[in-house]
Parts: structure tokens; sequence; C-alpha cells
């Protein structure tokens, strides 16, 4: 459990304001130019010793990430540019809007300070165009940084030359995948590139280019002011610090929340969000980590702890960290088949088993769920499921297989019941 001193997103509800001078009470922009002063490799060296991984759902080591860009091949002439990918668009996850709503100096700051240990004079916020308040809120924001020099030239007194612009997107999920992301802000289509090159390589106008999480970017400014071994005594080994969960679906009282890496689900739920409806008794399943990731049965949902590896050991993922709860009254079935519609819609089309698989998954989920489906479907099923993550250009066809992989995984006999009512 997470104590209050540990927190780091003090106004995630929002209880205070978010414009600069409150933000500066809650001890944002606090020494920013003496944590740049500390220099590059000093920034790099201590995100690695943090040990954060990223908080957009991948779960990359954040600090390993940003040392690739010290790469010597890679050339010292050509501008770098530093993104946050603000294009939340994860079923169940909303953490990054209320850092965007409540706490965008936090972000800015973790802008300025990334932007700098990886080189880039310019950074983008690509906040994906349902946030429409929440440009206007950021906008206000960067704005207040540069009338107070935190942003632009000599940034925070720094020495360093930063300017941030926002870039709204159109609302496709696909442009949350890094390239397509940066194919969407070069204003073409987002599209996910083949890699390599990865973006650190050639990015962004075919720059380096480091693309981060908006709650990444958010912690890192604490994380050097505290220390990183404050950071990673939180949590544990490689799974460390704290992390902001999205608590919704059958719960009393939904939530974003801020806690300690590895809490137990159960305390997280029960302690947070108001319990499970009806009583903890009453619970069927979790989706832990956002639409992404297999859902998991109650006898699971007891024991598992909210980190990286004890997820992925009983293969499901932390992911965003989206929680979506489903009480006994809930059809699983219909649920997990409602985002493979969300997935085949979303798909962006550039490989065969992703467009053509998906649309084929959702069409027998929807057999089973009329009842029309036979046995051998449920094999079909386990079949694409396999296949459709093999030689695709992008994570998005294995993220839209795991719920239906953990729906054969954990709840088959619902499935075969289905079958049976024949
Ligand atoms: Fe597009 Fe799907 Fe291929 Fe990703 S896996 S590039 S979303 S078709």
């Amino acid at each position: 459990m997470l104590i209050d001193k540990d927190k780091i997103f003090t106004n995630l509800q929002g209880k205070g304001a978010s414009d600069l001078r409150s933000s500066r009470s809650r001890g944002i922009w606090n020494n920013t130019g003496k944590i740049i002063g500390k220099g590059q490799a000093w920034i790099i060296n201590e995100v690695k010793k943090s040990e954060i991984r990223g908080r957009g759902g991948a779960g990359f080591p954040t600090g390993v990430k940003w040392s690739f860009i010290q790469n010597p091949n890679i050339d010292p002439d050509l501008p770098r540019y530093f993104i946050v990918n603000a294009d939340e668009g994860e079923p169940g996850t909303c953490k990054d809007r209320d850092i965007l709503r409540y706490e965008p100096h936090r972000l800015l700051e973790g802008v300025l300070i990334s932007a700098f240990a990886i080189g880039a004079h310019t950074a983008y916020i690509y906040i994906r165009g349902e946030y429409a308040n929440e440009a206007k809120i950021l906008q206000k924001a960067i704005n207040e940084a540069y009338s107070k020099r935190l942003l632009g030239k000599n940034a925070a007194g720094s020495g360093w030359d930063c300017d941030v612009y926002i870039h709204r997107g159109m609302g496709g999920y696909i442009c949350g995948e890094e390239t397509a992301l940066i194919e969407s802000l070069e204003g073409k289509k987002g599209l996910p590139r083949n890699k390599p090159p990865y973006p650190v390589q050639a990015g962004l106008y075919s720059c380096p280019t480091m693309v981060n999480n908006v709650e990444t970017v958010s912690t890192i400014p604490e994380i050097l002011r505290r220390g990183a071994s404050w950071f990673a005594s939180i949590g544990r080994h490689k799974n460390t610090g704290t992390k902001i969960f999205s608590i919704s679906g059958c719960v009393n009282k939904p939530c974003n929340v801020e806690e300690a890496m590895g809490i137990p689900l159960k305390e997280l739920i029960e302690k947070h969000a108001g319990g499970v409806t009806g009583g903890w008794d009453n619970l069927l399943a979790v989706i832990p980590g956002g639409a992404s990731t297999e859902v998991l049965p109650k006898s699971i949902c007891n024991i598992v702890t909210m980190d990286f590896d004890d997820l992925c050991s009983l293969h499901s993922a932390l992911g965003t960290g989206g929680v979506i709860v489903m009480d006994s009254s809930v059809d699983v079935v219909a649920a997990v088949f409602r985002l493979s519609l969300f997935y085949k819609h979303e798909s962006c089309g550039q490989c065969t088993p992703c467009r053509e698989g998906i649309g084929w998954i959702s069409r027998i989920m929807q057999k089973i769920l009329r009842g029309q489906a036979g046995l051998r479907d449920i094999d079909l099923l386990e079949d694409l499921i396999k296949q459709i993550p093999d030689e695709t250009i992008c994570a998005f066809a294995a993220g839209a297989a795991s719920p239906i992989q953990g729906l054969l995984r954990h709840f088959r006999p619902l499935m075969l019941e289905r079958i049976k009512r024949l």
C-alpha cells in the first residue's frame, strides 16, 4: 500500500487547481534547472537506476529506451525530437486524461527534462482528438509556462532551449502505436511502420525520436528530485514505483488512483473502488490492464498482484493499468465479443492476418453468442488466436487476440454451454 508521502500525483482527483501557481505549491517546477544542470548522462542513468518501465502498456524500461539515443552511430547533426504519447484510447483506461486535466504542469516539467535528456529542442504532445477540453487545459498550461520562461529559450534557467507543441489526433486507436503516431504527426494516415528502423534511429521526419507515455513522462521529475533509490524502493525489483490504475465496471466507486506497484488486485478494488458490486464473492472476472490483456477469473483475482511480472506469469499483463471488473451479472462471452468488434473496427488493415483474422474471430464469437456454433468453431477460434499475431507489423493483432485467449483459457465451459444449448 502506498503511503501519502510517496504519492507523485497529488492532484489526481482534481481537488486543487491546475494552474502554475497551484502546481508550484505542490512542488512542480522546483529546481528543474538544477536537475537539468546535472547533465544528460546523469539523468539517463538515474532513470535507468529507478527501473521505471513505460506506463503506456508495453512496459519497456524507460532508461534503457533513452540510452539507445546515446548510440554513437546516430548522426549527431540530425535534430532530435521528443514526443509525448497522449493518444490514450485503450478501452478501460483514462489515467492520462486526469493527468492532462489536473496535473498538466507535472507533464510539462517532465517534457522539458526528458527532451533535454535525449537532446531534443522540440517536443510534441500528440493528444487524442476526443480530449478537446484536456487539450485546452494543456495549451493554457503551456502558455503559462512560456510566460514564466519555463519553456522556450533557456527553459527554466537551464540553458536549454525547448519548444513544446500540441498536436491533436483524429481519434484512431492505432495512432497510440508510436510509429503510427509519428506518421500521423507528419500529416499522413496513421499506419504503423515496419521496424527496424526504430524511431530512435529514424522517427519523426526520419530523425532520431523518442516517444513516451504521459504518465511515464510526468513521473520523471519526481524520480530525479527524490532519487532513483526512493522510486526503486517502492514495489519490487523490475516492478518499481507507483502506478495509476483506472478501475471501472462493476465496482461501487469507479476511480483513477495512484498506488504502489504490486498491490494485490483484491486490495486495490476493495480499498479504492468501494469493492465489487454485491461483494467480492459476486466477482466473475477482471481484465487487469486495459482491453488488450487477458481476462482473469476470480480464482486468479484472489491472489494476483498488480505488477508486470506477476500478471505476465499468469498469462495476462499490466498493460495500461485499466482494471475492468465484471460481476456475476455480466455475460463475459458477450463482453469479450464486444471487444472483438472494437478491434475489428480499429485494425488499420495493412496486414492480412490482422485485417481478416480479427473480423473472422468476431464472426465466430457472434455465432457462439447466438448459439449457432459447433465444437469445431471453438477449435478454429483457438487456431486463429495462435496464428493472428504472427507476421504482423505491430502488436495490435496480439493485443486484439488477448481477451479471447483469456476467455478460452479460463471460461471455456461458459462457451461450451452456449454450444450445448443448441
Ligand atoms: Fe495494422 Fe493490424 Fe498490421 Fe498493426 S497488426 S499494422 S493494426 S493491420
